[in-house]
């Protein structure tokens, strides 16, 4: 299934594939690290570097965007055919921290090339992933003869994903008509392996409180009182006790409201990985999977919403015994939502299934810290098409899909801006992000950029969007 612009592509990438990776290991040399102010300094070396890098690459605007924390990046590239899709792509350019004591082989700020693999921190979180795209644009462009992309080309790299984005959502909304598009490409995630190229779909949401439960009020003794009165730490066992039923399904009234349910093609697709659950357990340092009856592990971690207890606590910690009915009692909740389902009307349902369960004599007080929305990308999306071809035609080989069971800013992106999120990302679970000796694998980091450059091409060809 090669064709001459697939070759045109793979010998252009090929050709100055060395030359990108002396740039990737350049902006590898500074230590973006967002967690540290020590390092507030490196991060805005990163961005401006990343700023001239894209200039350098041919975009036409390149700005370096201020917020309250680290800086980001802004680049656009406008396609001279006015009606042609137009696309960001997500990133970011800091790193999360490292230090050659962490069990680093080699310094993590000073990349080393070994056996096909480029080690180094941020190699694959996210910076090789974001560098890519420059390498990729000008295949693109050398293929096909354009002087400018087949689509328009935004790109927004921010500076403190590591960090949890505290200032994204303002950046987006502060710069929402210049960060316009019809869909963005989040080039921030991984593929199931490296014989197995998937294209991830979606992302699960998030909610998470706290439950102060307040009983006597003060610890009181029990065996004046005890039997008589409402104990508050028994009342957070039995509120933690009573969220899942037997079957291990959510039991908050409400909860599956709108849930968008698995189609058969889709459990169908992932019943096709190559899954090995005791290799997965070990990975989960568990010794047993446990989860909504009816579903598989991957179903249950990439589509499904659960409640899970991440802290009880409450009255007598210390040494031996102490007879007290406790004063207090805490629970933390924290709550993985699918597409469908309302951030706001899960945390009114646990409010109120919370009120209701409570005895006269225990008062409450729940504090929820936010809600991040689940996305997802339906299979047949003509934009997804495009990326699973660009893909197929980079690797040579059929692509899979996954979800991702965690949360991140593409949820912010596609609030504000509106628009589908996709992924294209070419790390494996073996890079090791966030861990030390993290690296990424040099063929794959050479895919991801031709499947840049086929993706602009077959966008601008098969979706028009309204
Ligand atoms: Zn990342």
């Amino acid at each position: 299934m090669s064709t001459t612009s697939d070759d045109a592509v793979r010998a252009y990438v090929a050709a100055h594939y060395e030359a990108f990776l002396d740039d990737l290991a350049d902006w590898l040399r500074l230590p973006s690290v967002s967690a540290d102010p020590d390092h507030a300094p490196d991060v805005r070396r990163s961005a401006e570097w990343l700023a001239a890098a894209l200039s350098a690459t041919g975009f036409p605007t390149t700005e370096v965007w201020e917020t309250q924390g680290a800086p980001a990046v802004f680049a656009e590239w406008p396609c001279d055919d006015p009606a042609a899709p137009t696309v960001l792509v997500y990133g970011h350019h800091d790193v999360q921290p490292a230090h050659r004591d962490d069990g680093w082989r080699t310094d993590p700020f000073e990349p080393v090339v070994d056996a096909g693999r480029l080690y180094g921190r941020g190699a694959a979180d996210d910076k090789g992933q974001v560098l890519f795209h420059t390498l990729g644009i000008r295949a693109h462009l050398a293929a096909t003869g354009r002087r400018a992309p087949a689509v328009h080309l935004k790109m927004i790299v921010e500076g403190e994903e590591e960090s949890g984005s505290p200032h994204f959502p303002e950046l987006l909304r502060a710069h929402a008509d210049r960060l316009a598009c019809d869909a963005v490409i989040v080039s921030d995630t991984g593929m199931w392996s490296e014989d197995t190229p998937t294209v991830c779909t979606g992302m699960r949401g998030l909610t998470d409180c706290q439950i102060d439960l307040r009983g006597p009020d003060q610890d009181i003794h029990s065996g004046s009182f005890g039997g008589a009165v409402p104990n508050p730490a028994t009342e957070a066992a039995r509120l933690a006790a009573a969220l899942h039923d037997e079957d291990r399904r959510v039991a908050v009234p409400g909860f599956y409201e709108g849930v968008e349910e698995l189609t058969a093609e889709e459990r169908a697709l992932f019943a096709e990985l190559p899954f090995d659950e005791n290799r997965w357990l070990r990975t989960a340092h568990s010794h047993a999977t446990l989860g909504e009856a009816g579903y598989t592990t991957l179903e249950r971690i990439w589509a499904r919403p659960t409640a899970e207890v991440n802290g009880v606590s409450g009255g007598y910690q210390g040494p031996g015994g102490k007879t007290v009915v406790p004063s207090a009692a805490q629970l933390k909740l924290s709550f993985r939502l699918v597409a469908g389902q309302d951030a706001e009307k899960v945390q009114q349902a646990v409010r109120d299934w919370v009120a209701a369960r409570l005895p006269a004599g225990i008062r409450h007080e729940i504090t929820f810290w936010g809600a991040t929305r689940p996305c997802l990308t339906p299979l047949d999306h003509p934009a997804l098409q495009s990326v699973v071809r660009a893909m197929e035609r980079a690797f040579g080989q059929r692509v899979r899909f996954t979800r991702e069971g965690g949360s991140g800013p593409a949820a912010d992106l596609q609030d504000v801006l509106g628009v589908p999120v996709l992924f294209l990302g070419i790390s494996v679970p073996s890079d090791g992000w966030h861990a030390p000796n993290e690296k990424v694998e040099l063929d794959l980091l050479a895919k991801g950029a031709e499947a840049a450059a086929h993706l602009w091409s077959d966008l601008a060809a098969t979706w028009h969007p309204g």
